[in-house]
């Protein structure tokens, strides 16, 4: 089946939902107010990938609307995406990175993302002119990467994705081209069957700079036939494949599947970049999020049963003032660092915070309390 079928065929109703688990009719009525907010779509091979036996299956809670989410615990942006935003479509929150939203669509749309506010729904913040954010991208030197992310760039058709590395390429300051994409998980014949993106990445991802692909495997059953061939078809054609997990209760939340998935990444030449503590989004995080206490002895037992290569990933949190690792704990106080910075002076920086046993994020004001401050790392 090509890569089109598939998303033409991707189930997106509640009634076909039905057809494939067991749900009540009960139940089919409080979806239905679910998938009205936030769409849903599957495609025929993630579908496959769900046990219809099990109501609790891993794979089906990233995939298949829940009740959960009728929970409004949370906000829609919990990082401050608005605030970096400089055009339509383009945020700049640390210097050497600019972000480029090119869709709202997704082969999947995933129950935890925590773009949800814009994936699959009309939005403000995406991007109207590629060419307005290459020439900002141009003028702002101290960018030496892009991401292209959404939604999922790798839905839109192979001539726009060649058009914005078209315009990419020849910015000299720019020493890596990314694109966040979970095609290779959910919709891995996206890469398998079009040679025409394969032989485009090949071209532009030169010796001197590489293009990145930057995934988010979450659960070892997603690693497949058809994942691990869609991975060897980037990692053929000269692509640098990083993945990112995210941190999901009822999903990857026990050491030994987490250890497990990162372990079958290195495996199959995935990099396990980051872990992310799950984001307090809005119909996500009482759905998905773990607090930080288990979150953190979660994943160093994880780390406790892998070889280095497996465990290279940090575990961080992508925060409104930067992307903060979590580095340690000592009873209640745990100690994180400041891994990235919207505030530069913040970069390298350690503070320790008190962590209420509930607690899965640190608010505003907590992260930044001068005397917890232990000075910059470097
Ligand atoms: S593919 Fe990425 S952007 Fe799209 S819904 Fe899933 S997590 Fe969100």
């Amino acid at each position: 089946m090509t890569w089109e079928i598939q998303l033409k065929e991707s189930i997106r109703t509640i009634q076909e939902v039905s057809s494939v688990v067991n749900i009540s009719s009960k139940e089919i009525k409080r979806l239905a107010h679910v998938v009205e907010r936030h769409p849903m779509r599957v495609p025929p091979y993630y579908l496959s990938l769900i046990d219809p036996d099990d109501p609790n299956d891993p794979v089906r809670a990233m995939a298949l609307p829940s009740v959960d989410e009728l929970n409004l615990m949370g906000s829609y942006d919990t990082s401050g995406e608005k605030d970096n935003t400089k055009m339509p479509g383009l945020q700049h929150k640390y210097p050497q990175t600019a972000l480029i939203l090119s869709t709202n669509r997704c082969a999947m749309y995933c129950r935890h993302c925590f773009r949800k506010r814009l994936v699959g729904l009309p939005n403000h913040e995406l991007l109207q002119r590629f060419d307005d954010a290459a020439a900002y991208v141009r003028q702002h030197r101290e960018v030496n990467n892009v991401l292209i992310t959404g939604g999922d760039p790798f839905v839109l058709d192979t001539s726009i994705i060649a058009r914005f590395l078209e315009m990419l390429s020849d910015i000299p300051h720019l020493s890596l081209i990314r694109f966040g994409t979970r095609t290779p998980v959910t919709l891995p014949h996206r890469i398998t069957h079009d040679p025409d993106l394969i032989r485009l990445l090949k071209k532009h991802s030169l010796p001197q700079r590489r293009i990145y692909v930057v995934t988010q495997f979450n659960h070892p059953r997603e690693i497949t036939e058809e994942s691990v061939a869609a991975v060897d078809c980037l990692i053929r054609a000269g692509i640098v494949v990083n993945n990112q997990t995210v941190l999901l209760k009822g999903v990857n939340d026990e050491p030994a599947i987490l250890a497990e998935l990162q372990n079958n990444l290195a495996g199959i030449g995935v990099n396990p970049y980051y872990v992310f503590q799950c984001r307090p989004v809005k119909r996500v995080q009482h759905h998905f999020q773990v607090p930080l206490h288990r979150a953190f002895d979660i994943v160093e037992a994880a780390r406790g049963m892998l070889n280095g290569h497996s465990k290279r990933f940090r575990f961080i949190m992508s925060h409104r003032k930067g992307k903060i690792e979590i580095v340690g704990k000592k009873r209640d106080e745990f100690f994180f660092k400041f891994h990235q910075a919207r505030n530069p002076a913040d970069t390298g920086r350690f503070f320790s915070r008190h962590i209420n046993p509930g607690q899965g994020w640190l608010t505003d004001t907590e992260e930044i309390d001068p005397g917890r401050m232990y000075g910059a790392a470097s």
